[in-house]
């Protein structure tokens, strides 16, 4: 008597593996400073077939930052129109400047067979959670409050009344914890990194759900 009642009797009838597999949708989010964009960069560099989203945003480039690579940094007229148009699958206004993801890259790249992995803050976060349910919520936390103002400092980039808004904008996130899947604490980076590594890595053994993809 079959345990299962419409299982198939030989082993010929069994579902092949799922290949070519539809790449993965991550979120990566964390208070500013915390080293999301560093384990990221690692993430890309060691484990082949992640990419990650590039945002679109209206704040000035930092040094050494380019267009199209670290961001479309746009005027915010044109961000405006892209709303219109319905360009983004999500945007937010964080410290007076706005940031969105690009939908139309997001599933052509995931069409492709690649994880696609999204860097942003927990309002987006929530928006993409909800739209998409097969996504991947992943939070990265630092070790202290003082942790995080200390690695703020010593990134060099903003001035002290930045770091006071971006400490004060980091409290809210922090209390958003329970909507991600996820939680990764960068105390020790090549620990916080193999942690990052495994999940992206247990996702692409998931057994897809039909009814999400
Ligand atoms: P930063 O100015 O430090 O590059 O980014 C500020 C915050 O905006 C970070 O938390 C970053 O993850 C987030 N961010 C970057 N791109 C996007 C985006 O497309 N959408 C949203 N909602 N947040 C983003």
């Amino acid at each position: 008597m079959p345990v299962f009642p419409n299982a198939p009797t030989t082993l010929a009838n069994l579902p092949a593996p799922v290949n070519p597999r539809r790449g993965s949708l991550f979120v990566l989010s964390g208070p500013s400073g915390v080293g999301k964009g560093s384990l990221l960069k690692c993430l890309i560099d060691q484990v082949p077939g992640v990419i990650r989203s590039v945002s679109a945003t209206t704040r000035q480039p930092r040094p050494g930052e380019a267009d199209g690579e670290d961001y479309h940094f746009l005027s915010r007229e044109q961000f405006v129109a892209d709303i219109t148009s319905n360009r983004f699958i999500e945007y937010a206004e964080y410290n007076r400047c706005y940031y969105g993801t690009p939908l139309e890259p997001i599933e052509r790249m995931r069409d492709q067979g690649l994880d696609v992995v999204l860097e942003i803050e927990v309002q987006g976060a929530q928006i993409v959670s909800t739209l998409i349910p097969d996504v991947v919520m992943i939070f990265i936390q630092p070790p202290s409050p003082k942790a995080l103002e200390e690695r703020l400092r010593k990134r060099g980039t903003d001035s002290e009344a930045r770091i006071a808004e971006r400490l004060k904008i980091a409290a809210a996130e922090l209390s958003c914890l329970p909507l991600y899947d996820f939680a990764i604490v960068n105390d020790d980076f090549d620990q916080a990194l193999d942690q990052l590594k495994a999940i992206v890595v247990a996702e692409r053994c998931r057994i897809p759900n039909e009814s999400q993809s």
